[in-house]
């Protein structure tokens, strides 16, 4: 997941790029053809999935052990979120999407992110992708959200239940974790 803050070069015509004040802030622009890194945020969806009463948390094969996530993964061009959501919950789990209501927007200006979180409800037979090497079933008000990323968004849907929300810090060491999340 980069969000290509380290360009060196114009992608559109190869000239160093330089430094530049530029609309409001300092940012890489190319002199010789005008392109400008704008560097936004790259949305990113996530979703809590309740499937059978409880809700799957998986583990990434680049993560510590012990820790668990929500579902997250990018668009692809020309997809709405909810088809987004669908795609990478079949592609990560094998599951199909019953219905996925929003649960909110979140920022996530650590890796210039913007997580779009939603509460899916899941039917079909796990069955992970080779990038995840474990899930856990928790009862929803077992959960513990971190309080960062995807946590906030566990937080707020636990909440919206009258769930007590017990955070829990993330776990020292972390490899490349996707969005933040939460753990069982
Ligand atoms: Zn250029």
């Amino acid at each position: 997941m980069s969000s290509g803050d380290d360009y060196r070069f114009c992608p559109r015509c190869a000239t160093p790029l330089v430094e530049r004040e530029h609309a409001g802030r300092k940012r890489s622009l190319c002199a010789a053809c005008g392109w400008v890194h704008w560097d936004n945020p790259l949305p990113v969806l996530a979703a809590l999935v309740e499937y059978e009463g409880r809700i799957l948390l998986a583990r990434n094969a680049a993560w510590v052990e012990g820790m668990f996530a929500l579902i997250t993964g990018f668009m692809e061009r020309g997809e709405t979120p909810e088809a987004g959501v669908a795609r990478e919950l079949k592609e990560e789990t094998s599951l199909d999407v019953v219905r996925a209501d929003l649960i909110g927007v979140y920022e996530f200006t650590r890796k210039n992110e913007l997580i779009i979180a939603y509460h899916v409800e899941a039917t079909g037979t796990v069955q992970l992708s080779e990038e995840l090497v474990d899930y856990r079933l928790v009862a929803p008000e077992r959960l513990k959200p971190w309080r960062t990323g995807t946590g906030l968004a566990m937080a707020d849907w636990m909440r919206a239940r009258n769930l007590p929300v017990d955070f829990i810090d993330l776990p020292a060491r972390i490899a490349r974790p996707a969005a933040g999340g939460g753990q069982a």
